[in-house]
């Protein structure tokens, strides 16, 4: 079916649905959402939808029924039976209706483009297809080298808004630094994570080699005591960081012990200001989020 045929098959099948009267932005959702090798082209397609969205209003709801017989007699056939057909998207593993949570989580640092719309559409149309929730979260805790814009976060939301999403709950990473850090002390307390003071190159050829460093070991009491010195800023930006105990022989060097939170001094983050000086790294946020919030599945973007 060449594109434009595929487009007034799906315009006029969501005007049929809604009075006669098709939707662009439900049209682009619908096209690229069941079919995955159109979205790379979605630049292209988004103003042809426009256009055959305007013809097929144009004309009755009884032209456009004749139309879409005329080029997809299926949709008659199948109505009863297209409903349980699940959109054509492969089923979840362990997936129930009404128990789905999916997120999308962009950094505002930049406008939703089409390297994270995959990753997107698939989240909310699964998060739908199971009655479930699609949650957007904020990822915007890096407010040094990928700083949020405020412009960005209004932005994001006005485009899914645009491909016809239904967003159930926002989070911003931001508001929830208070959340990482009483991870961090846990686990610091555990004794599954500690604050590194190494140089970062001494660290790195530590971690080559496979070797801890020598602030791995020490006690729980010691590194509560670090992790405030984080917090008050007696340790200034570079400093320090704290790592999560991995598997120090572990085939990936970039794996072992991990940095989850560091500190960036004069942040001046768009929604926190100053507040905060110690900023989680996207790895260990997201980590907590996806368990804090509920998240059953995740959906990865192409980047
Ligand atoms: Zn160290």
């Amino acid at each position: 079916m060449e594109i434009r045929e595929t487009i007034l098959k799906y315009a006029l099948i969501n005007a049929i649905q809604h009075d006669g009267k098709a939707n662009p932005k439900a049209v682009i959702g619908k096209i690229l959402g069941e079919n995955p090798e159109l979205r790379p082209k979605a630049r292209e397609i988004i103003p042809i939808v426009s256009e055959v969205v305007q013809e097929v209003n144009f004309i009755s709801i009884e032209e456009q029924e004749a139309k879409l017989r005329e080029i997809y007699p299926e949709f008659f056939e199948k109505k009863e039976e297209k409903k349980e057909e699940k959109k054509g998207l492969p089923s979840l593993p362990k997936a129930e209706k009404g128990k789905v949570v999916t997120r999308f989580a962009p950094n505002p640092d930049g406008a939703f483009h089409l390297g994270n719309a995959r990753a997107a559409i698939l989240s909310h149309e699964y998060a739908r297809l199971y009655d479930g929730k699609f949650i957007l979260r904020f990822d915007d805790t890096d407010p040094k080298v990928k700083r949020p814009e405020p412009i960005f976060y209004e932005w994001i939301i006005e485009d899914l808004k645009w491909l016809g999403f239904q967003i159930d709950e926002i989070h911003h990473a931001s508001d929830r630094l208070e959340i990482y850090y009483s991870y961090a002390e846990k686990l610091l307390k555990m004794g599954k994570a500690y604050v590194c003071t190494c140089d970062p190159e001494h660290f790195r050829k530590l971690r080559d080699e496979g070797k801890p460093c020598p602030h791995r070991e020490l006690p729980p009491e010691v590194q509560l005591k670090e992790w405030k010195k984080m917090l008050d800023g007696t340790y200034k930006e570079g400093e320090a960081v704290v790592r999560i105990k991995t598997d120090l022989s572990h085939p990936n060097p970039a794996v072992r012990d991990w940095p989850a939170l560091r500190i960036i001094d004069n942040p001046e983050h768009p929604r926190t200001g100053n507040k905060y000086r110690v900023w989680p790294l996207y790895n260990f946020a997201s980590a907590i989020d996806d368990h804090e919030l509920g998240v059953t599945h995740i959906f990865r973007g192409q980047e």
